[in-house]
């Protein structure tokens, strides 16, 4: 299957401003590779500076329209959207799949996944209260109303190409906001799908405007250095989080950081061992471990180490790593050469320090970005694979003592995002998330984000919440009335 079998109108090769399709006026393009195969996809524009103020003049001037659109509407238009993405799941899938390289059951889960946040906020818009105050004397009374914030620029990556999108859009449009995105330039073609859809669903020309490029600094530096941008939502790696936190100081927009992270996934001598072991698999290997939230690091406790790593091993052996669009692929590729190189470079060096091969551990026949499945052992917190964000398909397996040691390892990291652990005792399923210095952990679950839940990291690994109901607060002022003379 190639990129000329998804549905056609899907396929863009130009970005949408003021409700425009446009090529770049450079003439410049960017090309989008396939994975799994090193096949070109085809082209997309490469905007400059100048087209990314035109996107930003086209969503102030939207905003003047779209933030008096009642929460009804605007939901009602959302409500189209999120139809028209599911009535289309089969061709975004494949389209992910082809420029991305995660198998097809996962790319059909994320399109059902990123669907959801549109559905849900389209309902929650409706529900943006202010508060009434007990007055501060009998002749005023005092309240507050919420206000979208503004223009917002969302900046995405192409871990989830659709997903990482909607979960900003949906909310910002449903505060009232407008938007200007920057998807990753690794995979355009997902994101420019989403906004054929959008345009079909009826949302206003202006309110989301979409320029790829590969000049991600430069469009950064004008998203960040224009004061009518209010907001700015990212999602990517903690380096240029806090390359765009600095670059926003000088305006104080208001910032969503959505930045990486060092989840560890501790299994208790306790634990059900078949529900940790098909944890540890979803939550290390998804995604090829290109998530921000997978395992980066196995805390297991001495009593049942063995046992759950023999089990472990059983379970990534059975991975069927090959391209994501055979039915049988469970392990797809990873991003690109830097990528690969990387994780290669990780499992080497961390075999000098010590660490145990039991499977895999080399580049996979597959093609040049595939990585058979990984498990290290004897890994210590103080090896390098302990102290950074893999992103690929390699789980090191740390052993520990007791609940103090486990707590210890697992949060010495500057990172703060997701953790996991699995036990059956409910003293200590209390004791170990409070002491667990993350925002997000999942207790016997390999996985835990979905649309109702509010995602997002401490420390180093970001700021805001996406999902729930704060994922809409996250788009919105509060503005305090004081009315006098009563
Ligand atoms: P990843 O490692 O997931 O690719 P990045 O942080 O490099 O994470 O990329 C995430 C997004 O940030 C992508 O859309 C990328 O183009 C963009 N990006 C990269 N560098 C900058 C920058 N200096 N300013 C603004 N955006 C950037």
């Amino acid at each position: 299957m190639s990129i000329s079998s998804v549905n056609k109108s899907l396929i863009k090769d130009a970005c949408y401003i003021n409700g425009h399709w446009c090529q770049a006026s450079s003439g410049q393009t960017i090309s989008v590779y396939n994975p799994a195969t090193g096949e070109e996809l085809g082209q997309v524009p490469d905007m400059g500076q100048g087209e990314a103020l035109a996107a930003i003049d086209a969503a102030q001037s939207a905003l003047v329209s779209w933030r008096e659109v009642t929460p009804k509407e605007r939901a009602r238009v959302l409500r189209r959207w999120f139809e028209l993405i599911l009535q289309h799941q089969e061709d975004l899938a494949h389209l992910m799949t082809l420029e991305q390289g995660k198998p097809l059951f996962e790319t059909r889960g994320e399109v059902l996944y990123g669907a959801s946040y549109i559905e849900w906020y389209a309902e929650e818009g409706k529900r943006a209260y202010g508060k009434l105050f007990a007055a501060p004397s009998n002749d005023k009374r005092a309240l507050s109303i919420q206000q979208p914030i503004g223009v917002v620029a969302a900046i995405t990556p192409w871990n989830f190409p659709n997903a990482m999108i909607t979960r900003k859009v949906a909310p910002a449009l449903a505060a009232g906001c407008t938007v200007v995105l920057k998807p990753s330039e690794e995979t355009p073609y997902s994101a420019l799908a989403l906004m054929e859809l959008a345009e079909q669903a009826g949302i206003p020309a202006g309110v989301i405007n979409m320029i790829t490029s590969s000049q991600a600094a430069e469009i950064g530096k004008v998203l960040t250095d224009d004061s009518r941008v209010r907001k700015l939502s990212f999602t990517g790696s903690t380096r240029v989080g806090k390359l765009l936190y600095s670059q926003s100081a000088n305006t104080i927009k208001k910032l969503s950081l959505e930045l990486g992270g060092n989840a560890p996934f501790i299994v208790f001598d306790d634990a059900d061992l078949d529900a940790a072991v098909a944890g540890a698999v979803i939550s290390k290997f998804r995604n090829a471990g290109q998530t921000c939230v997978c395992a980066n690091r196995i805390l297991v406790q001495d009593g049942i180490h063995d046992a759950f790593v023999a089990r472990f091993k059983e379970a990534v052996e059975q991975l069927v790593v090959g391209n994501g669009l055979d039915a049988t692929t469970t392990l797809g590729p990873v991003i690109n050469q830097a990528a690969i190189d990387k994780i290669a470079g990780m499992v080497d060096q961390a075999q000098s320090e010590g660490a145990t091969l039991v499977t895999g551990g080399q580049r996979h026949e597959a093609g040049k970005l595939f990585f058979a499945p990984t498990i290290l052992t004897g890994v210590t917190q103080q090896m390098e694979i302990a102290r950074q964000e893999i992103f690929g398909p390699v789980a090191p397996v740390i052993r520990f003592k007791d609940d103090a040691e486990a707590i210890a390892i697992a949060n010495d990291t500057p990172y703060g995002l997701a953790a996991y652990f699995f036990t059956e005792n409910h003293r200590r399923i209390w004791k170990v998330a409070e002491a667990l210095e993350y925002g997000m952990i999942g207790i016997n679950e390999g996985i835990l984000s979905n649309e109702i839940a509010p995602f997002g990291g401490v420390k180093e690994s970001g700021l805001g919440r996406e999902g729930s109901s704060q994922g809409l607060e996250d788009y919105m002022e509060t503005k305090y009335l004081c009315m006098g003379g009563i």
